[in-house]
């Protein structure tokens, strides 16, 4: 039996927001067994908590944008996946501003982070959301789609017209902490530098620079460095993917296929599980279902 698993001890870190290009701290907190991961925003009168849960899901525009009870929390993404990607069930994450640092562009330093508090397991079982019959969710060439599997799984696929890109595609089999930390959390936030003025224009991206995100022009990246892996953006997509997954709630044991996707298109195949009761069932909790605490947090409205 896996159990719940949280920090070990707070830890903390500063850094700037990629949109706001405003300063934030980040502080990393224990959370009791059933928490799940709860964003506090602490710099207002008095402290909001935000559930990091696809209810509380505002925009997917550029970044993920969560709010609840007049206070939002942006660029969650990353933290999110550090957390899944290393089976961390429960943390409060604190910041005194409305967006996470955005750190190298990547989950690497949420990672660190997290490793640096040391793990604990938790007294209560770990529970699964088993998927027994497929979800779709379409739109126009884009697509993607769970199926049952006995464990995690990812096919996923992009497709840029774009001599740096290209198609490319990578597979995950069994959600492995040790491979996510190798392959996956280190893959940098990308944009194509037609699209940053348009981004500034639009109050985005006032944080963003070729320290923090891997910006194209129309043949190559322009960061001196270059890139960490030759296919970085699709692992990049995958390290998103991680991030709305974890606004399940719960960790997935499911074949997730996905043709060119992004957090619009995660974010709707989260919601279509979570709409379709038939389509998935908890597998792991102690006590019935319908009264197990997953299962309240799931269904009900944030
Ligand atoms: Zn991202």
């Amino acid at each position: 039996m896996r159990r719940q698993r949280t920090i070990a001890e707070k830890v903390s870190c500063t850094g700037v927001g990629l949109h706001s290009g405003a300063p934030v701290q980040l502080t990393l907190l224990p959370a009791r067994t059933g928490t799940g991961i709860v964003a506090v925003r602490n710099d207002g009168d008095r402290p909001v908590e935000i559930p990091c849960h696809s209810q509380a899901v505002q925009s997917t525009s550029f970044a993920t944008t969560l709010g609840h009870d007049g206070a939002t929390v942006f660029t969650v993404e990353h933290l999110l996946a550090a957390c899944f990607g290393l089976g961390i069930d429960n943390v409060r994450v604190v910041v005194d501003g409305p967006e996470l640092p955005v750190m190298d562009g990547s989950a690497a330093s949420f990672v660190y982070l997290l490793r640096s508090a040391g793990f604990f397991e938790q007294r209560d079982p770990r529970s699964v959301l088993r998927i027994r019959r497929p979800v779709e969710v379409r739109d126009g060439e884009r697509w993607i789609r769970v199926e049952p599997a006995r464990r995690f799984r990812v096919s996923y696929a992009i497709d840029f017209d774009h001599p740096a890109v290209g198609r490319q595609t990578f597979e995950v089999d069994g959600l492995d902490p040790d491979h996510f930390e190798r392959e996956l959390a280190g893959a940098r936030t990308f944009a194509f530098l037609r699209d940053v003025q348009g981004l500034w224009d639009a109050g985005l991206a006032k944080g963003g620079n070729l320290e923090n995100t891997i910006v194209l022009d129309d043949d190559k990246p322009l960061n001196p460095e270059g890139l960490r892996w030759p296919d970085e953006f699709v692992r990049h997509k995958v390290l998103d993917l991680y991030g709305d997954l974890a606004l399940l709630g719960l960790p997935i044991e499911g074949h997730i296929h996905v043709e060119r996707g992004g957090h619009t298109l995660h974010q709707k195949l989260v919601s279509a599980i979570l709409r379709d009761r038939e389509a998935w069932y908890i597998h792991g909790a102690e006590r019935s279902v319908e009264s197990s605490f997953e299962l309240r947090r799931l269904l009900v409205p944030a």
